[in-house]
């Protein structure tokens, strides 16, 4: 075996690692975009809710309405408003419900953000919901789990209402 060999062998070895990574991180980026477009309502720029002439930077993961730099606060990748921030920090918070999204049905979690903006409409019950990846290696493909969080004393309250408006 000559060194040119040598040298063919690791740069094949490397572009397939390259291309096996690239394939598996697009895969992840295609679903997040998907999940987290949902939530936003129309297009172009929106105000913020309490500063009319701020461009709003985000939308609270509680109340879906939107703030400018100034109002929103941050929690790890949660963005929440002021008043909604002093609420998460100061309750605790448990999975109420989880979704297992699969490559052919990816939008059966699509009820959770509809139970979500209808308890939240009608009762005011303060929910948020987290997207979560995990890579199934015997599969070959990425799980995509939907999680709906709720305060932990509103539990079963939101899980029997759940079960009610997946029913209708
Ligand atoms: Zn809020
Ligand atoms: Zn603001």
């Amino acid at each position: 075996m000559n060194l040119l060999t040598i040298f063919l062998i690791i740069s094949n070895c490397l572009l397939l690692t390259i291309i096996f990574i690239g394939y598996y991180f697009r895969k992840k980026i295609l679903k997040k975009s998907t999940f987290d477009n949902l939530s936003l309502s129309g297009s172009g720029p929106t105000n913020c809710l309490s500063h009319q002439n701020e461009l709003a930077k985000g939308s609270c993961m509680i109340c879906g309405e939107y703030w400018c730099a100034d109002c929103i606060k941050t929690h790890k990748n949660l963005n929440f408003c002021t008043q909604h921030f002093l609420l998460f920090n100061s309750s605790t918070w448990d999975q109420a419900l989880n979704i297992k999204t699969s490559e052919n049905n990816s939008e059966n979690g699509l009820i959770l953000y509809k139970f979500k903006e209808n308890i939240w409409n009608k009762q005011k019950f303060p929910t948020f919901i987290q997207t979560h990846y995990k890579i199934n290696l015997e599969e070959d493909y990425i799980e995509t789990y939907i999680s709906l969080y709720c305060i932990k004393s509103d539990l079963e309250k939101i899980r029997k209402q759940f079960d009610s408006f997946s029913s209708t």
